[in-house]
């Protein structure tokens, strides 16, 4: 028993963790060049091809999802390559960042607030830039809650050499997702998001189109790279010692994912999204995303208040955590996660303790009224 209460996590990464996962890492460490470990990676592996909805190989790395965003980068491009790159937040500008870091020629289309970048718009880049070696995305940028329409980029990209790159840290999971059926050819999803574990593990799925890439270029990395993965992922194995825990803790989340299957996670999420929207702007908010995602949702604050100020009394005075915006965002927007293992009751203590703290701030427009709209729109 701990002494202090639980704050409840509704932060967009990490999320709350099951007790069922929580108890399997409390058990003794095991060794990792065993058969018992063995089975567990096969496990893991195979559940893991059906929350990406692929049937190629899930790469899974000690790190966390920036690891796995490194690591496409860093198998795929060579110095001097072109690479287009979405941006809608902070996330997307850090496979700008990236890329640079790597000497990728990088063209980034940014898009407008609380937009996603149109398909379109990779089109015509595609077009000004024949020579782009890949393309990348994000499913859900997670400082914005902006979804992007992946199975319409991947028409596009599909039928161009180039390779297309998801990172889907904080959304393959939890929103509706298809690897194979969307032509993505690298994908990402980290453990502390709709996984429910920790931080520490970061997964990369690999079409064969991007293996064909990644044989063919020199990788930029000795710990991530993806060949040397893959030999030891095919013998259910890893080169190096895996955050083996986490990989008890993921074999047991991810059955608990699947148990009821992934449409009825994603269901979940689309509910509790629908219901937080219409309770925010039932407290007379502005919600941020313009094409949002059901991973989260984030909204203005009114006029002339602060949102870390709401988040601490959210987090002092109710035991619920809820997130800041990010870099200029800070301060005006706050953020509340739908993905993992939140439910209906989770996201109301959520709302109402914003309400109650918004009211006690000075913001007292239909103060009363976020239960009920929630409850009407989930
Ligand atoms: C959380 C997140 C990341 C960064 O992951 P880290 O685990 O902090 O490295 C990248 N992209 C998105 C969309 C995320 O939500």
């Amino acid at each position: 028993m701990t002494s202090k209460p639980h704050v409840l996590l509704l932060t967009p990464g990490p999320t709350e963790v099951p007790p069922e996962v929580l108890a399997v890492m409390a058990e003794p460490v095991i060794y990792h060049r065993s058969k018992a470990f063995n089975a567990v990676l096969e496990e893991v592996g195979t559940q893991l091809k059906k929350v990406f909805r692929t049937r190629g190989e899930v790469i899974l790395l000690t790190a966390s999802g920036t690891g796995g965003m490194e690591a496409a980068v860093a198998n795929t491009l060579s110095p001097g390559d072109t690479a287009v790159v979405g941006v809608n937040g902070r996330f997307g500008e850090r496979f700008v960042e990236i890329g640079e870091a790597f000497d990728v020629r990088v063209i980034p289309l940014r898009a407008a607030r609380g937009r996603a970048v149109p398909p379109d718009a990779y089109a015509e880049a595609l077009r000004t830039h024949p020579e782009t070696r890949a393309v990348f995305t994000t499913l859900c940028d997670t400082s914005t809650g902006v979804l992007s329409d992946v199975r319409g980029i991947g028409r596009i990209v599909s039928s161009t050499p180039s390779l297309l790159v998801v990172d889907g840290i904080s959304s393959i999971g939890a929103v509706p997702f298809e690897m194979d059926g969307w032509s993505v050819d690298l994908a990402i999803i980290g453990s502390q998001k709709a996984l429910m574990l920790p931080p520490g593990l970061a997964f990369v799925g690999v079409s064969a189109k991007a293996w064909a890439r990644i044989e063919a270029t020199r990788p930029r990395s000795f710990y991530f790279d993806l060949r040397r993965a893959r030999v030891a992922a095919a013998k259910s194995d890893t080169p190096f010692t895996p955050a083996l825990t986490l990989v008890l803790g993921l074999r047991e989340s991810v059955r608990i994912l699947l148990r009821d299957g992934l449409e009825a996670a994603w269901e979940r999420n689309a509910r509790l999204a629908r219901g937080a929207r219409a309770a925010l702007q039932a407290l007379g908010l502005a919600l941020f995303a313009l094409d949002p995602a059901d991973c989260l949702t984030a909204a203005w604050m009114p006029p002339g208040l602060d949102s870390s100020q709401l988040i601490a009394a959210v987090r002092d005075r109710h035991q619920v955590l809820i997130a800041n915006g990010q870099d200029e965002l800070k301060g005006k927007i706050f953020r509340i996660a739908h993905m993992g293992c939140i439910d209906a009751e989770h996201t109301l203590s959520g709302l109402t303790a914003i309400e109650t703290e918004l009211g006690l701030m000075g913001w007292r427009r239909a103060a009363g009224s976020a239960r009920q709209a929630f409850l009407a729109a989930y």
